[in-house]
């Protein structure tokens, strides 16, 4: 039997509806409009596209969005002058490195927005994790190691590979849920997914696409999306799966900073 797709566009749009309206209550409650400030150096296409889609979905959500960009040859200097400067203007929300140590330590704090975004996807395709064997392929700060963290709360059973990892798709087989976060196209092969897994893809990798016109390209996973469609009860394509979350959940940040900022506790706001 053939996997379910994971939308992710649409988790995407059902979670920003519920943001827009705890916006709403923040704003005419208590005056404060959150506010989510992006740096962009350089114009790398791919940034340009990410960046113009949180600015058309942090105003969608009612919130103000601010934008720098800054030329290729900026200074280290100067950038990190600039992101000084947006941490300490009140009307910018921000984030901060002590929030890995809570999350790792199991404490309220803020959680980076993919991995959140990937937890969720799994949490409403699947409910109750408990028990359940998670293998998560990578270990970097930004992705890896925050997802297994929250699997871990969520009472799974965590292996975490990496590059040294041996019998790597034994590991992969023997998971329930498989979360593929490593940076090389179609690592993951169908063979490698025993039936009835549940697929989380984080993968961007951009590959040159010949067969759609001279210069074109295309975005492909970490997993290879068509084999393992075949044995996993559930996966997530690229894109359309982890990116849209990864967005809807920076927004979800922005607002919680603007909470604990001013005081206000997030509850109280109807999400
Ligand atoms: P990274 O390069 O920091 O980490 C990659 C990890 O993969 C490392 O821990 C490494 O040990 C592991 N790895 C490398 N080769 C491996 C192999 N052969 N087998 C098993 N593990 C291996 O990358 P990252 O920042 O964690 O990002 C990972 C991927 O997720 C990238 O493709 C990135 O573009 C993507 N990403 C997507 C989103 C999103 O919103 N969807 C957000 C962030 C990152």
């Amino acid at each position: 039997m053939v996997g379910s797709i994971i939308d992710g566009k649409q988790h995407a749009i059902n979670l920003r509806e519920r943001i827009k309206i705890a916006t709403d209550n923040l704003i005419s409650k208590y005056g404060i409009t959150p506010g989510l400030a992006v740096v962009l150096v350089g114009t790398d296409p791919a940034s340009e596209i990410y960046v113009r889609n949180k600015g058309i979905q942090t105003k969608e959500a009612d919130m103000e969005s601010l934008e720098f960009r800054l030329p290729e040859d900026t200074s280290e200097e100067k950038l990190l002058k600039n992101v000084k400067d947006l941490n300490e203007n009140q009307s910018v929300n921000g984030l901060h490195p002590v929030n890995s140590g809570y999350l790792a330590s199991g404490l309220k704090g803020m959680v980076p927005c993919t991995p959140q975004g990937s937890a969720l996807l799994i949490k409403e395709t699947l409910g109750d994790l408990s028990g359940l064997h998670a293998v998560v392929l990578g270990r970097s700060n930004l992705v890896g190691k925050p997802i297994a963290q929250l699997l871990l709360k969520e009472n799974c059973t965590v292996t975490v590979c990496h590059s040294r990892t041996k019998n790597l798709k034994e590991v992969c087989l023997s998971a329930d849920i498989l979360v593929a976060a490593v940076g090389i196209p179609e690592l993951v092969k169908g063979d490698w997914i025993s039936p009835g897994t549940t697929i989380i893809d984080v993968g961007i990798n951009r590959l040159d696409a010949p067969e759609k016109g001279p210069g074109k390209t295309k975005l492909v996973g970490d997993v290879d999306y068509n084999g393992a469609i075949k044995n996993a009860s559930s996966i997530t394509p690229v894109p359309g799966g982890v990116g849209p979350m990864t967005i809807a959940c920076l927004l979800l940040n922005t607002l919680i900073a603007t909470c604990e900022q001013n005081n206000i506790e997030f509850s109280k706001l109807g999400f």
